[in-house]
């Protein structure tokens, strides 16, 4: 027995126009443009999306698009795809890869803009099969982490209706056709984090006279490294990193500062915030021990919120999307230390879906050492931000249709 909504995303998925879709795709990725810059991708979204018979807003949070279709009574349901490419050089030697030296669409963006124009022109055309509201968001910078926050800050709600649900797909390693799905974690959270640290500077033959800020930083990073192990309950998953540590110009002369900056990668917003506090108590700490002149400063960077889906809701996608594509192309994979900031566009605490779908070409997964062992085989593949990353034109249908599905699994009742 199949659902009407599964049935109503078969029917209006029938006659896609793949080659259309496929046009659009190496377009995007011969032409991408770096987070908060992404004006000529904004541009042909709106363009496609006024065609289609959208209301459409532009410039929201920067180059934010979004487009509002209304269908009758119904839940306002929301689909959302990211627009910015990445600073690689493209190594994938495709007729289409990128014409813009040092600038690569390696994380799949511009096949979720080709999926979300898809679907949005679908259920437009189709729009007597299904009754409530659809919004459709293009959204800049996902890559920066600001994207989301920045629509939201810049009157998204006030220029859309506000969703009821909201729904988001991201290209994944993994042959093509498989849609795993997470009813609850999915990505974790992400955060940076600077510290200054202020010292005294003066010459290496008379530390007496300064406050080395190079030995305090020394003290900062060593001492970091208990905050996982000792702060954090074995239960949960966390890492602290310090990527970069800074200090100096010449042997013989003591800094007047140094400078750390760390990423924190978690899966509740709780573990980062003991975490964060716990940053700070040591940066200070380990000040005040040395007698530093001033307290460091410690700033937060760019921060990612942890995506958790709404079980509910993520159920009653998955559903649909087994209904459509089989029994055994719907999965858990468990969470990712990988992180998003679409869940920023549900403000107002809405319950959201976000899954995955698998893009790589047939041949390549085949020949992908590791036999049985599916995670063996994907840790070989060129994951997203690879500068070999190059998903199968055979993805653009199927990510047209989870879409389709998606948004159907709240308008077809
Ligand atoms: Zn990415
Ligand atoms: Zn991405």
């Amino acid at each position: 027995m199949t659902s009407a909504a599964a049935r109503t995303a078969l029917d209006l998925t029938a006659d896609l126009p793949v080659p259309d879709l496929e046009d659009l795709y190496r377009d995007l990725h011969r032409h991408p443009e770096l987070s908060g810059r992404e004006h000529r991708t904004a541009a042909l979204f709106a363009e496609r999306l006024k065609q289609a018979g959208y209301d459409t807003a532009e410039g929201i949070g920067g180059t934010g698009v979004a487009g509002v279709l209304r269908g009758g009574d119904g839940p306002v349901v929301l689909l959302r795809a990211d627009m910015d490419a990445l600073p690689v050089q493209e190594l994938t030697g495709l007729p289409y890869a990128s014409g813009t030296p040092g600038v690569m669409h390696a994380c799949g963006h511009d096949l979720h803009m080709t999926w979300l124009t898809g679907a949005a022109e679908v259920l437009a055309a189709g729009r007597d099969a299904w009754s409530g509201t659809l919004v459709v968001v293009g959204q800049p910078a996902e890559e920066t982490g600001g994207g989301a926050a920045a629509m939201v800050a810049d009157g998204l709600y006030a220029r859309v209706p506000r969703p009821d649900v909201l729904l988001g797909q991201h290209a994944a390693p993994g042959p093509v056709g498989l849609y795993p799905h997470v009813p609850g974690l999915i990505l974790s959270a992400t955060t940076d984090v600077d510290i200054v640290v202020h010292g005294r500077g003066g010459h290496g033959s008379r530390p007496e006279t300064t406050v080395d800020p190079v030995v305090t930083a020394a003290y900062i990073v060593t001492r970091l490294q208990t905050v996982v192990s000792r702060e954090v309950a074995p239960r949960e998953s966390a890492v602290l990193t310090v990527g970069r540590i800074e200090a100096g110009t010449a042997a013989n002369i003591i800094p007047s500062t140094a400078r750390i900056s760390l990423n924190l990668r978690t899966q509740s917003e709780a573990v980062r915030d003991r975490m964060v506090a716990a940053i700070r108590r040591i940066a200070e700490g380990e000040c005040l021990a040395a007698g530093c002149p001033r307290e460091p400063e410690v700033t937060m960077g760019g921060s990612f919120p942890a995506t958790v889906n709404d079980a509910e809701t993520d159920r009653r996608v998955a559903d649909v999307h087994r209904e459509v594509f089989g029994e055994g192309t719907v999965f858990d994979p468990g969470p990712a230390m990988g992180s998003e900031d679409f869940s920023r566009l549900a403000a107002d605490g809405q319950p959201y879906s976000y899954w995955f779908v698998t893009t790589t070409p047939a041949e390549i997964w085949d020949a992908a050492p590791g036999g049985d062992d599916l995670m063996a085989r994907l840790d070989a593949l060129p994951s997203n931000h690879s500068p070999y990353f190059a998903p199968d034109l055979s993805a653009v249908g199927p990510g047209v249709r989870t879409l389709v599905a998606g948004a159907l699994s709240h308008l077809v009742g």
